[in-house]
């Protein structure tokens, strides 16, 4: 849902963007000189009214992507405050073993990476 959003979203100001630099104008061949002046570009009605309807698509595919992204983002609220916080513990677990090296009761020999005072495993100060 909010990937399509973000899809809808992208779409929508890339085509914005590309109607807005549309040439609407067409060149005029006037078959030999152009005694009179008129302009040698004109404006092209058909163009225009394309142009017009990509902007208003554009439009619509901006929207619907923004709504798309607010659902989402409701609907996954919970969602990924869970994730936020398994995350959070996976890197609490890997961290807990790359980065502080772990302390060895004198005793018996069991590992710990908390910084306990007395082994839980015999009970000898550590
Ligand atoms: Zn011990």
């Amino acid at each position: 849902m909010k990937l399509l959003g973000l899809f809808l979203l992208l779409i929508g100001l890339g085509l914005g963007y590309y109607t807005l630099n549309m040439d609407t104008t067409v060149k005029v061949d006037y078959h030999g000189d152009n005694i009179l002046g008129l302009p040698e570009e004109v404006n092209n009605l058909g163009l225009m009214s394309d142009k017009q309807n990509y902007l208003i698509v554009s439009c619509f595919l901006v929207i619907g992507g923004i709504i798309l992204l607010a659902i989402g983002d409701k609907d996954d609220s919970i969602g990924n405050k869970s994730k936020k916080y398994i995350h959070e513990f996976d890197d609490w677990e890997s961290n807990k073993e790359t980065t502080s090296a772990p302390t060895y009761c004198s005793n018996c020999g069991q590992a710990y990476y908390s910084k306990g005072k007395f082994c839980e495993n015999c009970g000898k100060e550590l």
